[in-house]
């Protein structure tokens, strides 16, 4: 029999009870589905599996809290303070409706909110089984909850950022012309396990052309010297917080003469905007801070995605450093800043940190500098 895989560090029971409960009390009568992922770690502390049988955490408007389980999965939880979270424990076995089960937990419920990432065959599955009830997302009820980081939150996220920083640092070590983006790329994997990651998630190196497409991951593509080489990577630590942080890198002398100069403009638009940050601006206004400057410089075309995202249990969540989002920045969001410039077939630059609003500012988890770094 497989051994039980060790628990990762959980928060304290009364974080998690108190979570639970202004979930409850933020979905204002909706009951609540939530589903294995991050959604369920945030509030019993390990995220479960998503399969075909149904596993949900059940959070009706009044009542206790459920976890509905497969009794071959309910092994899993075992070790969980589920008792201190008063959740009850409902396991199932093959044969019987596990949908019935959650239901009757939502009697009488008008609403009913299932996470974001609930697959499309428990959704539906749960809609016959409460076809009274009105579905919605759960997304926005949970992110009240979850882009407010506490304490032990950022001080994962700062672990995590450190821990990104140190492969950074090393990146030299192995990125050198004559050696293909793959094999960098696992190296530099290999060092982000090594300096404090449970895994790898993503690790990008897209080197030369391949650094104008913003998600190039890995390819064959033997470095040159001159190239200019875009570094984007990061996973979870141990509490399951991410890091993500991208540096833009040259392999000698950047071949195309305009490198320098443009890359300039784009330090001071990430600068921009990190010095932007603070409680009360507009999540938009950021975005704004870094857009602005890549405009005027005349490159406003070559910047085409938003200038972030929330981090947290989830490496993209709320909120969302975009045009249209006129949230108000509170103080313990986080969230990368990381406008790029892509020049189509032939560099791309992008710099990448995450910040997180404090009382009256910023503060990045990434200590690297920013500049170009010329191997
Ligand atoms: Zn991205
Ligand atoms: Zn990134
Ligand atoms: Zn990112």
């Amino acid at each position: 029999m497989a051994r039980r895989a060790p628990l990762p560090p959980l928060p304290e029971s009364a974080v998690l009870r108190s979570r639970l409960e202004r979930a409850r009390a933020a979905a204002e009568g909706t009951g609540l589905l939530i589903a294995p992922g991050s959604d369920l770690r945030y509030f019993l502390g390990a995220p479960g599996g998503s399969f075909e049988r149904l596993t949900t955490l059940v959070i009706p408007a009044d009542g206790p809290v459920a976890l509905v389980v497969p009794k071959l999965e309910a092994p899993g939880f075992a070790d969980l303070p589920l008792d201190e979270l008063n959740v009850d424990v409902v396991t199932w076995v093959d044969g019987v409706d596990p949908y019935a089960f959650a239901a009757e937990r939502l009697q009488g419920a008008e609403r009913v909110a299932v996470s974001d990432f609930t697959p499309a065959l428990h959704v539906l599955a749960l809609r016959e089984a409460l076809p009274k009830a009105e579905q919605v997302l759960a997304g926005p009820i949970v992110r009240e909850l979850r882009m407010r980081k506490d304490a032990a939150e950022i001080d994962a996220l700062r672990k995590a950022g450190a821990a990104i920083d140190r492969v950074h640092a090393r990146v030299g070590e192995w990125l050198r012309a004559g050696r293909t983006e793959a094999e960098v790329g696992a190296d530099i994997a290999d060092a982000i396990v090594a300096e404090g990651h449970t895994l790898a998630d993503f690790v990008i190196v897209a080197s030369g052309p391949n650094g104008a497409s913003p998600h190039h991951a890995l390819s064959d593509r033997v470095i040159e010297t001159g190239d200019v080489v875009v570094v984007d990577i990061g996973g979870p630590v141990a509490e399951g917080y991410n890091s993500d942080s991208t540096r833009t890198y040259a392999v000698g002398s950047p071949r195309d003469a305009d490198v320098l100069a443009t890359y300039a403009v784009l330090q001071e638009a990430q600068q921009a905007a990190v010095d932007a940050v603070r409680p009360g601006v507009s999540a938009e206004s950021i975005d704004a801070a870094a857009r602005e400057v890549i405009t005027a410089a005349g490159f406003g075309e070559f910047f085409i995605h938003r200038t972030g995202h929330g981090i947290g249990l989830d490496v993209h969540e709320e909120p969302y450093i975009v045009g249209g989002n006129t949230l108000p920045l509170e103080a313990g969001m986080a969230f990368s800043i990381e406008p790029g410039i892509y020049q189509p077939g032939r560099w791309g630059a992008r710099i990448e940190d995450i910040v997180v609003v404090t009382e009256d500012g910023g503060e990045s988890m990434n200590q690297q500098p920013h500049d170009l770094v010329v191997l």
